[in-house]
C-alpha cells in the first residue's frame, strides 16, 4: 500500500518513517523546501534519537520519499495523513488554518477514493468540517472517507512509542475506512496493541482528554510539592506512596518547573476553549493551566528569594528543551524563567546539549514566535558545556534533566561558581549530599 503524509514535522516524519519500516510505501510532503531538501539528503531537521537511521534505511530501500508537492502524494496514495501543526491562537483555541489549507489542496488533486486521516491534534468537530471543505473543493464527485487517528507519541522516544503504542485510536464511520486503517496498523495487531475504534468526535476528544489528564497529574503533584515544602514532607515519597496505588499509577507524578512542550500547554488551552464554545465549564482544566503558569513563576520566586535579588546577578541555566532527548523548546519552562530573570536585569549563561547557539540561529528562521527571540537577548550567553556555563556565575539552575547533568563534578562546579547557589528544579540530586559539599541547595517539594 502507498500512503501520503502531509506535514513532515516531528509527528509526520516519525509516522512516515515508521510506516515505511512496516513495509508500506510512503511519500512525505512538506511546504518547507529547505526541510525537504535536507531530508532528501538524509538530514533530519530536528533531534529525535534513532530517527536518522530509520529514515536513511527506508529511503535506501525505496519505501520513503520526500516532496513539496501534495499532488504527488495524493495521486499515489490510498491513505493520506494530515500531520501539520495546530498551534495555539491568541484566545487559546487551536489554529486550524494549516489543516484546512491542506484539506483544500488534497481535494483539488484527488483522483480516486481516498481515506483522509487527521493525525494532527484537532478539536472535536474538525472531522465534520473537513468533510465539508473537501466536498466543496473537489473538481468532480469522488467518494472519500475521513478518519481521526490521533497520535500519542512522545518526543525523545517517538519511534518506540509509535512502534509499541499503548493503544491505537481510530475514529470513523465508514467500515471500509476502518478496514483500511486496521490493515495499515497490522504489525501492531500482531503485538496485541489495544485498538479503540469509535466515531470521529470521540477519537478527537480522546486525544485532548488524555493530554489534559496528564497535565492534571503534573499540576496536581506540583501543588502537593509546594505543600511539602511548608510541612517538611518529601514529595518523592508522597508520589511513590500515591503511585503504588494502581488506580493512580506512578507516571507523571514528578514535581518540577511545570509542564511545557508543543502539546500539553496548547491542548489544555484548546480543550478549555472548545468546552466554552459548547457552554461547558471545565473547572479542573482551567485550574491545571493556572497552576502550571504559577509554578513557572514560583521557580523564579524561589531563586529570587534565596538570592535576595536577581538584578546584576549571573545565572547559569542548564537545559533549554522542555524535556531531555528533544530539541523542542516550544512553551519550555526554561524560556519563561529566562525571560523573567532578564526582566529583573540578570545575566544568563546557558548550556543545552542540543539547543546550542548554532542550532538556535538555524531554528529561529524556521519557527516564528516560539521563544527563540528571548534566547537571542543580549543578556544571554551560550556556553560550551555545564562547567563553562557556571564559570563566574552566582547560581546554577538545572531546568531540564538531561542525563549528562545527573553526574556533574560538583567540586569543580563549586570552584567555578562565584556563590554556591544550586537550584535543582528537577530534583536530580540528593539534598543532603549536595549540602554537605557546601552548596546552598534548593529543589522542589523536599523541605
Ligand atoms: P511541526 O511544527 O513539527 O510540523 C508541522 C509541519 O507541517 C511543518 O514542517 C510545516 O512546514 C508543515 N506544514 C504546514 N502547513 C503545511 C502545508 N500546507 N503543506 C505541507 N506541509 C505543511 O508539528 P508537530 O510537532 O509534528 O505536530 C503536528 C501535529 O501533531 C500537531 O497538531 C500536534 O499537536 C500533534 N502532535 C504532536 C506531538 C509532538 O510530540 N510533537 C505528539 C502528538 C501529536
Amino acid at each position: 500500500m502507498h500512503i501520503g503524509i502531509i506535514g513532515t514535522g516531528y509527528v509526520g516524519l516519525v509516522t512516515g518513517a515508521c510506516f515505511a519500516e512496516f513495509g508500506l510505501f510512503v511519500t512525505c510532503v512538506d511546504r518547507d523546501e529547505k526541510k525537504i531538501h535536507s531530508l532528501k539528503k538524509g538530514l533530519i531537521p530536528f533531534y529525535e534519537p534513532g530517527l536518522e537511521e530509520l529514515v536513511k534505511r527506508n529511503m535506501q530501500q525505496g519505501r520513503l520519499e520526500f516532496t513539496t508537492k501534495i499532488a504527488r502524494a495524493v495521486e499515489s496514495s490510498l491513505v493520506i495523513f494530515i500531520a501539520v501543526g495546530t498551534p495555539r491562537r491568541g484566545d487559546g483555541s487551536a489554529d486550524l488554518k494549516y489543516v484546512e489549507d491542506v484539506a483544500k489542496e488534497i481535494a483539488k488533486t484527488m483522483n480516486d477514493y481516498k481515506v483522509i486521516v487527521t493525525k494532527s491534534t484537532v478539536p472535536v468537530g474538525t472531522g465534520k468540517k473537513l468533510q465539508e471543505i473537501i466536498s466543496n473543493n473537489l473538481n468532480e464527485k469522488i467518494y472519500f472517507d475521513i478518519v481521526s487517528n490521533p497520535e500519542f507519541l512522545r518526543e525523545g522516544s517517538a519511534i518506540e512509542d509509535f512502534m509499541r503504542p499503548n493503544r491505537v485510536v481510530i475514529g470513523a464511520t465508514s467500515q471500509q475506512a476502518i478496514a483500511i486503517m486496521k490493515d495499515l496498523y497490522k504489525p501492531l495487531y500482531l503485538i496485541e496493541t489495544p485498538f479503540v475504534i469509535t466515531n470521529i468526535e470521540t477519537a478527537e476528544l480522546i486525544k485532548y482528554a488524555s493530554n489534559s489528564f496528564l497535565a492534571t497529574k503534573i499540576s496536581f503533584i506540583n501543588e502537593i510539592a509546594k505543600l511539602c515544602e511548608k510541612v517538611g514532607a518529601d514529595i518523592h515519597l508522597v508520589a511513590k506512596g500515591m503511585g503504588l496505588d494502581q488506580r493512580i499509577g506512578p507516571k507523571f507524578l514528578h514535581p518540577g518547573p511545570g509542564y511545557g512542550g508543543s502539546c500539553l500547554p496548547k491542548d489544555t488551552n484548546a480543550l478549555l476553549r472548545m468546552a466554552e464554545e459548547h457552554n461547558v465549564k471545565l473547572n479542573i482544566v482551567e485550574a491545571v493551566i493556572r497552576v502550571n503558569e504559577e509554578q513557572r513563576d514560583y521557580m523564579v520566586t524561589k531563586i529570587r528569594e534565596a538570592m535576595k535579588e536577581l538584578k546584576g546577578k549571573t545565572i547559569a541555566i542548564l537545559g533549554l528543551s522542555f524535556k531531555p532527548n528533544t530539541d523542542d523548546i516550544r512553551d519550555a519552562p526554561s524560556l519563561h524563567i529566562i525571560k523573567e530573570m532578564i526582566k529583573e536585569e540578570a545575566y544568563i549563561r546557558v548550556y543545552d546539549p542540543v539547543v546550542t547557539d548554532k542550532y538556535r540561529q538555524v531554528k529561529e528562521k524556521q519557527y516564528e514566535n516560539i521563544g527563540y527571540s528571548i534566547l537571542s537577548h543580549k543578556n544571554v550567553k551560550y556556553c560550551k558545556d555545564p562547567y563553562d556555563a557556571v564559570k563566574g556565575a552566582n547560581a546554577f539552575v538545572i531546568v531540564t534533566e538531561w542525563n549528562q547533568f545527573r553526574n556533574l563534578d560538583l567540586e569543580r562546579i563549586k570552584n567555578l561558581l562565584k556563590e554556591p547557589f544550586f537550584f535543582d528544579l528537577r530534583n536530580v540530586y540528593e539534598p543532603q549530599k549536595v549540602r554537605d559539599k557546601g552548596f546552598k541547595y534548593y529543589s522542589v517539594g523536599r523541605g
